[in-house]
């Protein structure tokens, strides 16, 4: 079963492609079930999401397109949902999708991913950043408003180590996923930065494992060449690793499938 579940599309201003030119390559490459996970709206950092008016349209187009497709692709709709403290909203919350990824972007208001502001991390000492943005993580599982775990180390993108170690950094909120039923998912996208791997790091995903935690994949395409990104090694990892089963959402249920 293959499957890819964090892409996005234009309509977040910082990605390229048509929803049909996504599911078409996505059909080329044999993907069986493929997810939209759109940056949703938020009262901060408008730029790089869709806006609550377009919710509704965005909504509208993927099923139509899960419609269209349904004899050569399983098309789900989701959101990838920032996690930043008072400006969570009951309107993308409550989304009638099949999915919601929750992902940290923002230490505070400081967009760490974001090469603009890679001064940051030499202005502050560099465990704190890790731990700071870990207790964010825990605290996004323990608020139980979401399904998946997007890229859950993207704080190393641009290589900016601590000098204790992640594992011990990361425990706690491995734990929380734990607990809130999160699904962790294994995404490619850090093979093309700084970092040159994928988030999470393998010892993470060991960890994961030992925990009970299941996984999922995604891309987090942003231009049509970028889905199904070392696809093949990655689920290798996981295999390798001792993940037997792969976790997609519809109506926000999770279903299983064999690796
Ligand atoms: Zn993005
Ligand atoms: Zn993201």
């Amino acid at each position: 079963m293959r499957v890819d579940m964090h892409n996005h599309t234009v309509r977040c201003n910082h990605a390229e492609g048509t929803i049909e030119e996504y599911i078409e390559r996505a059909i080329e490459l044999g993907v069986n079930i493929y997810g939209f996970s759109e940056h949703a709206p938020m009262d901060f950092d408008p730029k790089y999401r869709l806006s609550f008016d377009e919710m509704a349209e965005y909504e509208s187009e993927i099923r139509s397109a899960k419609a269209k497709y349904q004899d050569q692709i399983d098309i789900r709709l989701g959101y990838e949902v920032d996690y930043l403290p008072n400006h969570m909203d009951e309107r993308v919350l409550n989304a009638k999708v099949d999915y919601l990824i929750g992902s940290v972007h923002f230490i505070d208001k400081w967009g760490f991913d974001n090469p603009e502001f890679i001064g940051e991390y030499e202005s502050r000492d560099i465990d704190e950043i890790w731990r700071e943005y870990f207790q964010a993580i825990e605290d996004m599982a323990k608020s139980g408003y979401f399904d998946v775990v997007g890229h859950l180390d993207l704080i190393k993108v641009f290589k900016y180590l601590p000098k204790a170690p992640i594992e011990e950094i990361a425990q706690p909120a491995l734990e929380a996923i734990k607990q809130a039923g999160m699904v962790l998912e294994i995404n490619p996208a850090g093979l093309r930065k700084p970092i040159g791997e994928q988030y999470p790091a393998r010892n993470l995903l060991i960890m994961a494992k030992e925990l009970g935690i299941e996984i999922t994949f995604g891309s987090d395409a942003h231009a049509i060449e970028q889905v199904g990104f070392k696809y093949d090694e990655v689920v290798a990892l996981a295999q390798e690793i001792g993940f037997e089963r792969v976790v997609v959402f519809k109506d926000r249920q999770k279903e299983f499938y064999s690796l």
